[in-house]
């Protein structure tokens, strides 16, 4: 039996995530920063729901304790994430960013993935399979966004695209750190969800494709990769 926490779980790219995997036979955990959001979301998909807001120490603890309490975690997805939008779903250019919104992003984004990957760090090297996948971005991969020929290139934001860019490292030092776990960073695509105020071309089944994928990772899968559902992708 597998057992499954998806951060940010209840809605968008990690509520498909969990039906997915719930289909493929794993216990899920949907973790959700708002009790109530987090329970609807469980309740419609016969998951189990954790209270776990990534940006707070307390909660992320106490959501490790209540999954070590329940028998422990195989595979973890750092799911979570923030985009910082201006008036009109507009993306903030270099210009407009601020210290002050940079880190709010980094705080989800990057610090929020290694607070989770830390506390629940036990409960996977106790797992005989243990995977993390830490849902990154093409706008991560300084090849792409400095290619003028890819659509990454006109991205005008910064703390976004610098977020992922931190979080792909951190995945590539765990993923040496720990080589008996399978450790990836995914891009999921542009996908329509709450995120870019719906305007991504692919649905959540496209886009949650490559992290359900990656989340089933056996123990010869790849670790320290970063991939889309073409497969792998520059740094
Ligand atoms: P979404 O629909 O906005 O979902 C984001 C989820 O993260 C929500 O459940 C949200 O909870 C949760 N969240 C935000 N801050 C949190 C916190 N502090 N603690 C716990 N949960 C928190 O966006 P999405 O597109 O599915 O995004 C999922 C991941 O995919 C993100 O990491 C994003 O960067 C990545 N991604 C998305 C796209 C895309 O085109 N959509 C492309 C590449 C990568 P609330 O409901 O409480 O806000």
């Amino acid at each position: 039996m597998t057992t499954t926490l998806i951060t940010g779980a209840n809605k968008g790219l990690g509520f498909e995530t969990a039906r997915r995997l719930l289909a493929a036979g794993h216990t899920v955990y949907i973790g959700s920063r708002d009790a109530e959001r987090g329970r609807r979301a469980a309740e419609l998909l016969g998951a189990r729901a954790v209270l776990l807001d990534v940006t707070d120490d307390a909660s992320v603890e106490a959501a490790a304790r209540t999954v070590e309490a329940d028998g422990g975690l195989d595979v973890l997805v750092n799911n979570a994430g923030i985009e910082s939008r201006g008036p009109g779903n507009s993306v903030p250019g270099a210009a407009e960013t601020t210290a002050a919104a940079m880190r709010e992003v980094f705080e989800t984004n990057v610090f929020g993935a290694v607070r989770v990957t830390h506390a629940f760090l036990p409960l996977l090297r106790r797992s005989p399979a243990p995977v993390v996948v830490n849902v990154s971005s093409g706008l991560a991969s300084l090849t792409l966004v400095s290619d003028a020929s890819t659509p990454a290139h006109a991205y005008p934001g910064v703390a976004y695209p610098a977020s992922k860019t931190a979080l792909n490292m951190v995945t590539l030092q765990y993923a040496k750190a720990f080589p008996a776990m399978r450790i990836n960073a995914v891009e999921p695509g542009f996908t329509k969800t709450d995120l870019n105020g719906n305007t991504g071309v692919q649905t959540v089944e496209q886009g949650a494709e490559i992290i359900v994928r990656m989340a089933q990772a056996g123990p010869d899968g790849p670790t320290g990769g970063y991939f889309d559902a073409e497969g792998p992708l520059p740094w």
